[in-house]
């Protein structure tokens, strides 16, 4: 869609100028003009008393030459100079899937910031090929405006094939508005990532449906086969973006596997030159406030123990609390018990909640429901506690212990206090 302005309507009143909240439009020989700078917002059209504004199907482009597009990139995430840990992980994913399409294509980091030179080293260390840096201090703090309109112009300049961002609160924010500014498709909280290495209509009956044409342009593409959850997790979508260049994802942190660091590996660096001017920020962060309340790293906890609906109230957790104080872990909870007020959502694991893959999952009166396992089933062991000795928990445990959790679990902590 776009916007278009009448000539012959327009009276020159400037009423569409100061009802622009993005200076998209300027006046040109008393002329409203729209520029670059337009988002498509709609708030001109009723700002104009001629009717001289309205919004168009933009003309059809033509087909997006794949072939110009190339490499791998990871918006590799950092805050106040540390980087997310999600970000290390895409690395580890985007490494996997640049030697699948093809030994020439590169794992690129996009590293964005005010100062953010001694992360360079660690990218290599992760495996980035080349690590592009876009350093100003305008950049200092995570801003929408900033960060997007930086990405935006680096990836019109390098056409990178594929780019993925960590299913963070500022990778949510960011995708999709650089995905709307270069006309292209985003897959949202993926959990699985794969390349298309065989025909593309040899796959294509069994995960998506296209017409003829784009069937045509695209046989033999290697595509992004994006997978996620959908239908209240019943059910995994792979969903592919087999037109339009680049193929976005966001994906969930603690899904993919970071490659073991390989100190002192070198890649290459290419600085970006961000072209911005404070008249490209529309909001300014005043302060930065972190939540009062304590926060839970789930992602990164090497033991999660989790309560569900079997523990029968809010009081039940001060048992689940006691097992990973004894073992070293840190407090998850199901949904059910989330929603029934016993403890924050930030405890949550799962589909809505938080993915989780520690070395030791304890599941303490958790049924195991498909939402619930979306978030933990990848741990490396996972240990389930229930009295149903029915219950789908168990189809994924490893060690599955029938019983009262509050029999149980008092007992794994005098044994592990033994230890
Ligand atoms: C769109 C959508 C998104 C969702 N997202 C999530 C999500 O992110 N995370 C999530 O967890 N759920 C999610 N859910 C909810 C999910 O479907 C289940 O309802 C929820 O996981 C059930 O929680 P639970 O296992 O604690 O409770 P229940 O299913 O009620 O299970 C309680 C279990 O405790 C056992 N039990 C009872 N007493 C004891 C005892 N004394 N000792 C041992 N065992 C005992 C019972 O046998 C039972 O198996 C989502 C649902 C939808 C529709």
């Amino acid at each position: 869609m776009a916007i278009q302005v009448i000539k012959e309507k327009c009276k020159g009143c400037t009423l569409c100028v100061k009802a622009c909240p993005f200076n998209a439009i300027e006046m040109i020989d008393r002329l409203a003009v729209i520029n670059e700078k337009c988002t498509v917002c709609n708030q001109c059209i009723p700002a104009c008393k001629f009717d001289a504004i309205i919004k168009t199907e933009e003309t059809k482009k033509g087909p997006v030459d794949l072939s110009a597009y190339k490499d791998v990139w990871v918006f590799t995430e950092q805050r106040e100079g540390k980087l997310m840990n999600v970000a290390l992980e895409l690395l580890g994913e985007g490494h996997r899937i640049s030697r699948e399409i093809g030994s020439d294509t590169k794992v690129c980091a996009v590293l964005v910031g005010g100062n953010v030179d001694h992360l360079i080293d660690e990218l290599y260390a992760y495996g980035a090929d080349l690590v592009y840096v876009a350093s100003d201090p305008l950049l200092e703090r995570y801003t929408t405006d900033g960060y997007a309109k930086v990405i935006t112009d680096s990836i019109k300049e390098y056409k990178p094939e594929i780019v993925l961002f960590g299913a963070t609160h500022i990778g949510r924010d960011l995708a999709p508005r650089i995905a709307a500014r270069l006309d292209t498709g985003l897959t949202a909280d993926c959990t699985r990532l794969d390349v298309n290495t065989g025909n593309y209509i040899d796959y294509l009956d069994q995960y998506t449906t296209m017409n003829t044409k784009d069937m045509d342009r695209n046989d033999g593409n290697k595509n992004l086969k994006q997978t996620r959850p959908a239908f209240g997790g019943n059910l995994m979508a792979t969903i592919v973006c087999p037109t339009h260049r680049p193929q976005m994802s966001t994906v969930r942190p603690g899904v993919m596997d970071k490659l073991e660091k390989m100190q002192g590996r070198k890649g290459a660096r290419v600085d970006l030159k961000p072209d911005l001017k404070q008249d490209d920020f529309f909001v300014e962060v005043v302060e930065v406030v972190k939540a009062a309340k304590q926060m839970v790293s789930l992602t990164e906890a090497q033991i999660v123990c989790s309560g569900g609906r079997g523990l029968g109230d809010a009081s039940g957790f001060e048992l689940i609390k006691k097992l990973a104080s004894a073992v070293g872990g840190v407090v998850g909870a199901s949904r059910a018990a989330v929603d029934s007020g016993w403890i924050d959502h930030c405890h949550q694991v799962g589909q809505t909640g938080t993915t989780v893959k520690p070395k030791i999952y304890f599941a303490c009166g958790i049924s195991g429901a498909i939402q619930h396992l979306a978030g933990m089933q990848t741990s490396d062991i996972i240990v389930a506690i229930n009295k149903n000795p029915e219950a789908p928990i168990f189809e994924v445990a490893d060690y599955g212990l029938v019983g009262d959790l509050f029999k149980i679990i008092p007992e794994i902590i005098t044994q592990w206090d033994k230890e």
